[in-house]
């Protein structure tokens, strides 16, 4: 059996971090092969290194002085090889890394030093393997991920490598030079190298024990999920829930290799579990809850709309002519209303009145801002009578006003719109009927 596990930023920030994670690796020993990121935040005060890269790689491409902020960043892993009691030095790395900072070597070669350089320590610690990225994950021409070509040379290198290091978060483009996913990006590579060794299970390991039936930020120490499948994963990550970065659920779901989120923090605790498919019967009808403030519903009113061929097509038309993107569109006989992104819309607000009144000559535009959408997910939902029914009377006993709802088709979420202001209590509303009381 084999496992891939991956480690965020906090969980390698110091040596202290680094030796739990030498715990959690050698106490399981199907755990093969590891993906660091780099070294994130020691405390909330703290500036991952990654970040300090990026504003030192600022520095040398102005032609600024960059040797102070370098250093600063030596000392970070310098405290960690020290801390480990660990031989290696990184001296020559450090050489080579401000050489090429003086020769503007990119932005992304700057980043990407953060893993490399933990995934040195890490192999070092570990007695592993190391293994650079740039070898072994590939950019096509456009600056997009090369699967194929990643898969075939990976697949390759790991067979060769009992127990390797890759670090996260770069591979490189056709010319060799170094490229980077988007931010958190070590996510996608843990999950590439899951699928090229075929492992039995990705462990992403961060600092929270999973994912959580609703923010910890609005209900106070919420219910962890055990089992969540993909798709419920993809509605709650939408709306606002991230344990992991979006990208990195595609290769492993491909290849049917299950996520496990688990807490460096509480190796005890089991995570979740993150599966294409399954049959156990959520704890709750609901999986999570998830929601965004800063929406704006435009509700266009028009006699006799429902007989006007085309009268949606051309609405959405004007939103899409100033490059707004449409996030729901409830509608009646003579109504349609369409949710949007306040941010996005503000500065084009004017613009896309006169182009609705231009295209549909509608009798009113209403607008209402200061919106929150909602999202109830859950597979049990499905096949459960009364839960819509249980959210609203719910929301109605908080005294809360619904705006807007909205059943996806599949049954697998509810989507209702709030005022911001109600937000909160909306949340916590149904989380009490459906986790707390759990009627
Ligand atoms: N270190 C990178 C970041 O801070 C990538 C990662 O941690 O996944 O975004």
């Amino acid at each position: 059996m084999v496992k891939v596990v991956k480690f965020g930023g906090s969980s390698l920030a110091s040596a202290e971090q680094f030796s739990k994670v030498g715990d959690i690796i050698r106490a399981d020993e199907s755990r093969k092969y590891v993906v660091p990121s780099a070294p994130g935040k020691r405390s909330s005060k703290d500036t991952k290194v990654t970040d300090m890269l990026y504003s030192c790689y600022t520095s040398a491409e102005a032609g600024e002085q960059f040797r102070v902020q370098l250093m600063k960043i030596k000392e970070r892993f310098d405290s960690i090889i020290n801390g480990l009691g660990l031989k290696i030095s990184l001296d020559e790395e450090f050489k080579t890394i401000s050489a090429n900072f003086k020769a503007k070597a990119g932005a992304d070669y700057a980043a990407s030093r953060g893993e490399y350089l933990n995934g040195m320590i890490m192999a070092d610690y570990l007695g592993y393997e190391f293994i650079d990225a740039a070898t072994v994950i590939f950019f096509d021409e456009e600056g997009n991920f090369d699967s194929e070509k990643t898969n075939q040379v990976l697949k390759k290198k790991l067979a060769e490598c009992e127990r390797a290091v890759i670090p996260g978060f770069y591979g490189s483009n056709p010319d060799g030079s170094v490229r980077t996913f988007s931010r958190g990006g070590s996510d996608i590579t843990g999950s590439i190298v899951a699928k090229a060794c075929h492992a039995s299970l990705y462990e992403n390991w961060t600092d929270v024990s999973g994912c959580l039936v609703a923010d910890p930020r609005v209900i106070e120490n919420p219910q962890p999920i055990k089992v969540i499948t993909y798709r419920e994963l993809r509605e709650l990550s939408y709306m606002g829930a991230s344990v992991l970065h979006e990208d990195a659920i595609f290769p492993v779901r491909k290849a049917g290799i299950p996520i496990n989120i688990r807490n460096t923090n509480d190796p005890q605790a089991e995570g979740t579990l993150i599966v294409e498919s399954t049959c156990q019967k959520p704890e709750y009808t609901i999986t999570g809850i998830a929601g965004k403030k800063g929406f704006v519903a435009v509700s266009i009113d028009k006699d006799m709309m429902n007989a006007q061929v085309g009268f949606c097509r051309r609405v959405l038309q004007a939103f899409e002519e100033h490059g707004i993107s449409i996030e729901h569109m409830p509608s009646g006989i003579d109504t349609m209303t369409v949710f949007v992104h306040q941010e996005e819309f503000e500065g084009k607000e004017q613009q896309v009145i006169s182009s609705i009144r231009a295209m549909t000559e509608p009798d009113v535009i209403d607008l209402e801002a200061d919106l929150g959408l909602i999202a109830v997910v859950g597979r049990g939902m499905k096949s459960a009578r009364g839960t819509a029914g249980r959210i609203f009377s719910a929301l109605a006993h908080a005294n809360i006003n619904v705006k807007m709802i909205d059943q996806g088709s599949s049954e697998l979420n509810i989507i209702i719109g709030v005022s911001n202001d109600d937000f909160d209590a909306a949340i916590k509303a149904i989380y009490d009927i459906f986790v707390e009381t759990n009627l």
